[in-house]
Order: C-alpha cells, then sequence, then structure tokens
C-alpha cells in the first residue's frame, strides 16, 4: 500500500483484466473474468481444477492470446506496448526452463543477459535462500530449491509484478513455508505478486485479496477475512455429553425449537447445531442442561476458514 504525504493509504491499480474470454474448442476455459490488481498486494486465484486459473494467469502474461476482454498494466496493453509490458512483469518459468548443468548462480547470470536491467545474483541468491547452494547444480537441488530457483528468475529482471503459478505444489510443508517466507519478502519490497495455489492455509495465509474462480467465472473476490466474515452469519457449534446418547437425543429436540438453530446433528453423544446466534443459543442450552442435571463434557464454536468459503461458493469439497 503506498501513502501520500498526509499518510493516507492510497491504492493504485498496477493490472486490470476485463470480460476476459478464452475457449478451446467446446471447453470455455475462462468465461467472463474482470478484477483489478493493486499495487504491492498479494493477489491470490484459487479454485478447483480445470477452473481456469492457469489460462487467466497466461492471458494476463501475454503467452495465450485471448478471445475477447482487456488486459491493461496501467496504460499499457499487450497490442501496443508487448515490450514494456515483459520489463515490468516477472513470471516464474518451468522447472525445464532452467539449465540442469549449470549452477543457481549461473542459471541467474545467464538470464540476466535477456534483460538490459537486472538485479544483482548476489541479492537474489539471498531472497531464495539459495547463497550455500550457488554452486552446485540445478539437477541436485531438491524440489524445494529448484522452485525457490525458479522464483529467482522470475526476479532477476527487477520487476513490479510476480506470476506464480502454484509454486508450492507437490512440496512439503516446511519447503511450503521457505516459498511463503519469500513471498513475503516481495512484499516488503513493494512488489505486486499474483498467485494461484492449491492450498488453502496458503492462500489465507498470504494474500491481501483473494479471487475464487469456479467454471471460468469468479464467484467471489474480496480480503480473506471479508470472506470468511460473510459467512459468520451461521456458526457450527459442538457439543458433548457425560450422560449418553439419550441426554443428547433429548438436547437436539430442544435445540430444534430454538429459533436461531437453522439445523441439527447427532451421533451417539454428539451434538453439532448451526445457529444464527451462538452465544444465546448456549445459554438457552446451558440452561436446559442444568434444569435436566446433565452433563456437557465439550463445547466448542467452530472457527470458519477460507476453505469453508470455498465449499460454500464451489458446492465443491476443497482438496489439496
Ligand atoms: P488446475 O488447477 O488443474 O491447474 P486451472 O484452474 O489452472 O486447473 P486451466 O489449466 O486454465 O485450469 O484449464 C481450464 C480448462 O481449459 C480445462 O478444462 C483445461 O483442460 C482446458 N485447457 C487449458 N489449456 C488448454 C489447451 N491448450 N487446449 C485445450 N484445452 C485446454
Amino acid at each position: 500500500m503506498l501513502k501520500s504525504h498526509e499518510g493516507e493509504e492510497i491504492t493504485m491499480t498496477v493490472l486490470e483484466v476485463k470480460h476476459l474470454k478464452k475457449s478451446f474448442g467446446s471447453i470455455h476455459a475462462v468465461q467472463d473474468i474482470s478484477f483489478e490488481v493493486n499495487a504491492g498486494e498479494v493477489f491470490t486465484i484459487i479454485g478447483p481444477n480445470g477452473a481456469g486459473k492457469t489460462t487467466t494467469l497466461e492471458m494476463i502474461e501475454g503467452l495465450v492470446s485471448p478471445d475477447s476482454g482487456e488486459i491493461r498494466f496501467g496504460e499499457l496493453d499487450w497490442n501496443n506496448h508487448g515490450n514494456t509490458i515483459k520489463k515490468k512483469i516477472g513470471v516464474q518459468p518451468q522447472s525445464s526452463a532452467m539449465f540442469d548443468l549449470l549452477t543457481p548462480e549461473e542459471n541467474l547470470n545467464l538470464f540476466a543477459t535477456f534483460y538490459d536491467k537486472a538485479r544483482p545474483t548476489e541479492e537474489i541468491l539471498q531472497l531464495i535462500n539459495l547463497t550455500d547452494h550457488r554452486n552446485n547444480h540445478v539437477k541436485k537441488l531438491s524440489g524445494g530449491q529448484r522452485q525457490r530457483l525458479a522464483i529467482g528468475l522470475a526476479m532477476i529482471s527487477d520487476p513490479d509484478i510476480i506470476f506464480l503459478d502454484e509454486p508450492t505444489t507437490g512440496l512439503d510443508p516446511q519447503a511450503r513455508r521457505n516459498i511463503w517466507d519469500i513471498i513475503l519478502q516481495l512484499k516488503e519490497l513493494g512488489k505486486t505478486t499474483i498467485l494461484t495455489t492449491h492450498y488453502m492455509e496458503e492462500a489465507e495465509k498470504l494474500s491481501d485479496r483473494v479471487c475464487i474462480v469456479d467454471q471460468g467465472k469468479i464467484v467471489t473476490l474480496d480480503t480473506p477475512a471479508a470472506l470468511i466474515e460473510k459467512l459468520t452469519e451461521e456458526r457450527e457449534v459442538r457439543l458433548s455429553f457425560l450422560d449418553g446418547t439419550d441426554a443428547a437425543k433429548e438436547v437436539c429436540l430442544f435445540a430444534k425449537d430454538l429459533d436461531s438453530v437453522t439445523r441439527t446433528e447427532r451421533k451417539d453423544r454428539s451434538l453439532k447445531l448451526w445457529s444464527t446466534d451462538p452465544e444465546n443459543t448456549l445459554y438457552s442450552l446451558f440452561g436446559f442442561t442444568k434444569e435436566k442435571n446433565y452433563h456437557v463434557e465439550q463445547v466448542s464454536i467452530r472457527e470458519m476458514s477460507l476453505e469453508d468459503v470455498f465449499i460454500t461458493f464451489t458446492g465443491k469439497e476443497w482438496r489439496d
């Protein structure tokens, strides 16, 4: 986020996408996608397999031409300012684009020769935490280290906007976290990152805004907190009882009659219910259990996550 002289936050749009469409034969990969990306933010696109995320990214990166729609980087568009846009953006290359028999340092130096202006290799090696491996052949690097090098190669021309398409897919949790650290460092450097991921936790942790795409369309777009907020009209409350199944059955019947309770599910001595007013629902339930002298063993109100948002908006279970 930029600040004015008076300290006010200024939002500057660096990318504007309007009514983007792309079909491959009868497959409508991208049906109508519009969004804006602000300077300095991590903007994440998530969605089920085949939702159109990669196609969207590739159109914005200038690799695939849209059937219709507009892509503008400020005043610049691909038809008239392709070379200038190429200097402003960095795209994480596929692993196959790296030279396996060269070292990370040599790969970075080689990629640097493609540009008029490059960020010093030394700085990039530090940023991607590969200084200790600078002289090892790329073919000897782990999956996580290769992915870090791929981000480094996207950074070599010191672009303002960096595109990372599933940079952590297939990596173990520690290797994933190492990539998260780099994305957060890019943010500190004032870069804008456009990310796709299959990992909900990643989207929730890293993103300023998340765009959920399904069947080539945006189903919702907002900050992770605002998306979760939209769902908190109804919360899941869980209770279990020391007094066994009969107690749970009786409390379940009582809960069903409360106006705030929209749904109940009971299994043995555990009860799950969904309430529009969880606090008052719990007061009523505790009044009832006290009157009956039942003993509550456990009680919780479940935290909502971005995964709940995904399931609500796409109707699909989330799979990593
Ligand atoms: P994933 O999460 O699996 O990577 P995605 O959201 O990135 O999926 P895309 O790769 O954009 O989805 O694909 C969207 C749809 O377009 C899919 O049905 C895919 O099979 C199809 N598709 C993508 N590229 C091509 C192509 N070059 N030729 C034909 N069909 C394509």
